[in-house]
């Protein structure tokens, strides 16, 4: 109808469907949510952020007992478990109201349940409440997310046998804990309950940890990993968990199996081997929405086959990141409210800045070296190691190194990789130069703080 305003149904509450519902509000949608659990989604309350937050009291935790180098006499810390516990419940709370709040006042409808396709544009949802509503929408938002993939070999119970999402913090603290799975995910894992004081091993399936990324920066881990007592359990492929409550050693109430013969015991096991998308009963093939194994195919406006459905998030299959999700949410709702007529951007996932919270932190944005050379394109390659940098030693912490790609003719800058300590917030002056096609004289003449770790991304840039 004309001057009606058009309707946003928007399934899913997480980073993508929160950050759509709002930009469609304002850009004046009539914009209904359904949830069927939590607004903030997975990110906030099972995966990004308490994982976060239990990394940084970890990282606290180390930093102090490292403080005695710092002209301390002596530093006594302990974990405290239910302390912990309700630090995570409160940064959740805040999070969700402060989501809901903002969505409310955009005046965005939110109903709790569980929202499934019942036809190209009606939504069915099963409210919590018990009852049952359906939606006729102009545009429909997918954005289910994702949850942890688990084998079928994998008992898990969540007191001995965790995913990630049983680790918030888990039912007592691993005294052995094996970590299975070193993507990103897990490497995380690994530094959070290495710094809690638990014995830690890892099973690597290939020869590297963090696989696919560059070999330097996986080396640099791995070698902080072996410094902090971490077990690596190389080129082994776990296969088989037994679990065994009454055995007399904690340390060996569970037993992974590898399948080179290789046996690992510890007092609890996590599994951090990847996701898979939220897309069951969501209506997909019955409506024909293209999707493979789950995973919703888009195309660069994150428009399905049918073009007024959208997916986001990790749902969609692209970077499975928070700040994608977001993204992906403002662009739909730019593009579905008609605002992409004029020249715009798309978003240019080899341009995403992602960041591993391990001691040192990791971050990378761009080209990486190993994929340009994979390439056989020619690029220019620098790198700095903190151990120059004055604010460094300041902070009793110089491991690591900033490398920046760029190119060798022009000297855009078109990737780099940070170890070292805050590298999750200094990676942002590298994705910035990626995004705006900045060179790497703007990176040297760029006056930055001194003393500052960011004067080290100047210097990688000469
Ligand atoms: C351990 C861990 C740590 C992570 N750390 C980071 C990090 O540091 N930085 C980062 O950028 N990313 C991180 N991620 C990834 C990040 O959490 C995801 O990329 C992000 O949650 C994806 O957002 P989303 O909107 O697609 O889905 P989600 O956040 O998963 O939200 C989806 C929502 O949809 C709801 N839902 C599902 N089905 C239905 C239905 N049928 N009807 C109604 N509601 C439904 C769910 O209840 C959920 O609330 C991490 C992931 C994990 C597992």
């Amino acid at each position: 109808m004309p001057g009606e305003k058009k309707h946003f149904v928007i399934i899913g509450g997480g980073p993508a469907g929160t950050a759509c519902a709002t930009h469609a509000a304002r850009m004046g949608a009539r914009v209904t949510l359904i949830e069927k659990d939590l607004i903030g989604g997975a990110a906030h309350l099972l995966d990004c952020i308490p994982s976060k937050a239990m990394i940084a009291t970890g990282g606290a935790m180390s930093q102090m007992n490292a403080a005695v180098d710092m002209g301390l006499a002596r530093v006594d810390v302990e974990l405290d478990f239910e302390a912990l516990r309700e630090r995570i419940v409160s940064i959740e709370d805040r999070l969700e109201s402060s989501v809901s709040r903002l969505l409310e006042s955009q005046g965005v409808n939110i109903i709790e349940g569980t929202g499934r396709l019942t036809g190209t544009h009606t939504v069915a949802v099963d409210r919590n409440d018990g009852g049952t509503e359906e939606l006729t929408a102009d545009v429909i938002l997918l954005s289910t997310g994702s949850r942890p993939r688990i084998p079928e070999w994998a008992p898990i119970d969540g007191e001995r046998v965790l995913t990630t999402r049983h680790a918030y913090p888990p039912p007592e603290l691993p005294t052995k804990l094996i970590v299975i799975g070193s993507g990103v995910t897990g490497v995380e894992f690994v530094n959070m309950f290495n710094s809690f004081g638990s014995e830690v091993a890892l099973i690597v399936s290939r020869q590297q940890v963090l696989p696919g990324k560059d070999p330097e920066v996986a080396a640099a881990l791995e070698q902080s990993f072996i410094d902090r007592g971490v077990k690596l359990v190389m080129g082994a492929r776990a296969e088989k968990i037994e679990v065994s409550p009454d055995a007399e050693n904690n340390n060996e109430r569970v037993c992974v199996f590898c399948d080179d013969g290789r046996i690992v015991k510890g007092s609890h096991v996590l599994m951090a081997i990847g996701s898979m998308p939220n897309s069951e009963g969501l209506g997909l093939d019955e409506i024909g929405v293209e999707n493979e194994w789950g995973y919703v195919s888009i195309d660069h406006n994150c428009a399905t086959n049918l073009k007024h459905i959208y997916a986001a998030g990790d749902l969609s299959g692209k970077l499975p990141l928070s700040s994608v999700a977001s993204m992906q949410g403002r662009k739909i709702a730019e593009h579905a409210m008609g605002m992409h007529a004029g020249p715009h951007r798309h978003i240019d996932y080899e341009k995403a800045a992602s960041a591993i919270f391990t001691d040192p932190e990791i971050a990378d944005v761009g080209l990486a070296e190993a994929d340009a050379f994979a390439e056989g394109r020619k690029i220019r390659v620098t790198k700095v190691p903190f151990s120059v940098s004055a604010k460094a030693l300041i902070n009793n912490d110089s491991r690591g190194f900033v490398k920046i790609v760029s190119d060798p003719a022009t000297g855009v800058v078109l990737g780099g990789s940070i170890v070292g300590r805050h590298a999750a917030e200094l990676i942002s002056v590298l994705a910035l130069a990626v995004t705006a096609g900045l060179t790497v004289t703007d990176l040297v003449e760029s006056l930055f703080v001194h003393p500052a770790l960011a004067e080290v991304l100047g210097e990688a840039a000469e």
